[in-house]
């Protein structure tokens, strides 16, 4: 069995990776990594103007909320809201055109989010999805109620449109089993079941056992083909490595897929899973915050002090 701890760090530094390995990739085409990759070893390449082992927004944003909840003692949603702005104003090489939008126009933090939704309508992308790893292992200890109800908060923060929120709280659900030593592909009938009926019939649809990403009638850019895509790839595959190589060759949004994936796949194989020359190349520059780059150590230590201060002492 893995202890929860090893769980919590592969689920963030499993992320993280995810993130790294797949950003090359991005909006390449279906199979890319394989073909480059014909063993199945993949090694973190860098290109498209980022080192090997870069970390690109996902993991950027993760490690700010990772670091409001660990530093304010729990959700403190105008906190968490100020960084991303900080580390928005600072142009990051990558930001998702709706968070650029939501965290430039100055409104507030909890109007921005509302607003942009009324207008535009669309707004259930992956961006919310992509950075919650760590809050997910923070909320685990509360419960599930708990850490789904702080999901859709922390969601609304960029993303107005509720379908994005009710992703986030499926994807803290899988979290909350897989932390447990539960299989999270089997608490997925009760974390259905928990979302807002509106949102019910469209997540069952993608996270269904005979689904494909093939059949995912958006972009994976959106909310609900990313979610299904790495559950499919969990669900496929019998590694850390293979889960993550299924997610990137599906091509489009690579690394934020494999982010996700990573994060699910790093709490259920545990952190010895990841591939430790990946884990050398790790790195988290975040813009606007005095020139830090995170090494992989440093991602450790968060989750551990993540899932720590959750549960009380180790
Ligand atoms: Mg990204």
């Amino acid at each position: 069995m893995v202890e929860s701890v090893q769980r919590a760090v592969g689920a963030v530094v499993g992320s993280a990776a995810g993130d790294a390995l797949g950003a090359p990739f991005e909006f390449g085409a279906p199979g890319a990594y394989t073909d480059r990759f014909p063993d199945g070893r993949g090694t973190m390449c860098g290109g498209g103007g980022r080192d090997p082992g870069e970390a690109t927004d996902d993991t950027q944003m993760a490690v700010l909320t990772a670091e409001s909840l660990l530093e304010r003692g729990g959700l403190d949603l105008p906190d968490v809201f100020r960084r991303f702005r900080r580390w928005a104003a600072a142009e990051p090489k990558d930001i998702g055109l709706q968070t650029e939008d939501v965290l430039g126009n100055g409104e507030p933090w909890d109007r921005t989010a509302v607003r942009h939704f009324q207008v535009n309508r669309r707004a259930a992308g992956n961006g919310s999805l992509m950075r919650a790893t760590p809050a997910a292992v923070y909320f685990a200890a509360a419960g599930r109620a708990v850490s789904m109800d702080a999901a859709r908060r922390l969601s609304a923060l960029t993303h107005g449109d509720p379908a994005a929120g009710e992703g986030v709280a499926l994807f803290h659900a899988l979290l909350h089993a897989a932390l447990q030593d539960d299989d999270p592909l089997d608490a997925l009938p009760d974390a259905l079941s928990r979302l807002h009926p509106a949102h019910r019939a469209r997540y069952a649809a993608v996270l269904a056992p005979g689904w494909h990403p093939d059949q995912a009638t958006e972009f994976n850019g959106a909310v609900w083909p990313c979610l299904g895509s790495a559950v499919w790839a969990l669900r496929t595959t019998g590694s850390y490595e293979d889960a993550l190589r299924a997610a990137i060759d599906l091509g489009g949004d690579t690394d934020t897929v494999a982010a996700v994936t990573g994060g699910l796949a790093g709490a259920v194989y545990g952190a010895d899973a990841i591939p430790e020359p990946w884990v050398q190349k790790l790195h988290v520059p975040l813009p606007g915050f005095g020139g830090r780059v995170l090494r992989v150590d440093e991602l450790r230590t968060l989750a551990e002090e993540l899932v720590c201060t959750a549960v009380g002492p180790c």
